[in-house]
């Protein structure tokens, strides 16, 4: 925990971006949130050794969003969970969990999983947000079907759902509603028989419309749908 009239290091990372890529000068007035996710405003002192902050009061804290959103997605190929991740802290994710299911044919490498926490933390910081999203672990699909009983509500997007809008569905989902996944397929989809223990489950097939989206885009048009129909959008 830091306190106004403190004063802190900022990591290397960090320097190099305020000093390279923001321009900042001695005396400029940053905006430095804290692991607890206080915010202080801060003025910067640029030295040999790096740079320093002095945090010179605290600012209100964002409220916490209306929807606790954790996204599922199942594990694309190449960059596109870069941009997943990305995108997805934008629009206010709690948490993404990577998924392996049947049609996912990669596993993700040694370091991607850290690279994604420290895409997570500056896409956090740039957009303002006071607490970075988890990114956790990647989860079979069996481990995902556990889980789907301590969300409030699960959605799980699958083209064969049927063609009911969401606009028309998602009031009576939302009702009481704080906490809420929503699991997307790989660039092959779910299975017929993943929907199936999802749905057994609890999870709630939805249609995306009748435009096939690609994975990387699903996740992200059910988030902006989500924090719209509860009024955080
Ligand atoms: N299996 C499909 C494409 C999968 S798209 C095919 O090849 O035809 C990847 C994921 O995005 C899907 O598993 C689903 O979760 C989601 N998705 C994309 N478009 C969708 C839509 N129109 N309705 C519901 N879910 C959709």
């Amino acid at each position: 925990m830091h306190a106004t009239g403190g004063e802190v290091d900022l990591q290397p990372d960090d320097a190099r971006k305020l000093t390279l890529v923001l321009r900042s000068r001695d005396g400029d007035e940053i905006e430095i949130v804290d692991s607890g996710g206080t915010a202080f405003a801060a003025s910067v002192s640029i030295g040999a050794g790096g740079v320093r902050a002095r945090l010179e009061r605290e600012l209100l804290a964002q409220p916490p969003p209306l929807l606790d959103i954790t996204l599922v997605q199942g594990m694309p190929k190449g960059h596109k969970m870069d941009f997943v991740i990305e995108k997805a802290t934008e629009l206010g994710v709690t948490r993404v969990v990577p998924l392996l299911s049947q049609r996912s044919l990669v596993e993700p490498r040694d370091g991607k999983i850290e690279r994604w926490r420290r895409l997570a933390r500056s896409a956090a910081q740039q957009c303002g947000r006071g607490d970075v999203p988890v990114v956790e672990n990647p989860i079979p699909f069996a481990a995902f079907c556990s889980a789907v009983a301590a969300y409030d509500l699960v959605l799980i997007p699958w083209e064969l759902a049927g063609r009911r809008p969401l606009r028309e569905v998602l009031p009576a989902l939302l009702e009481g509603v704080r906490r809420v996944a929503i699991a997307i397929g790989p660039e092959g989809g779910f299975a017929s028989d993943e929907i199936d223990a999802a749905a057994a489950a609890g999870a709630h097939p939805v249609s995306l419309g009748r435009r096939i989206l690609r994975t990387e885009t699903a996740g992200l048009v059910a988030c902006a749908v989500l924090r719209y129909a509860a009024s955080d959008l």
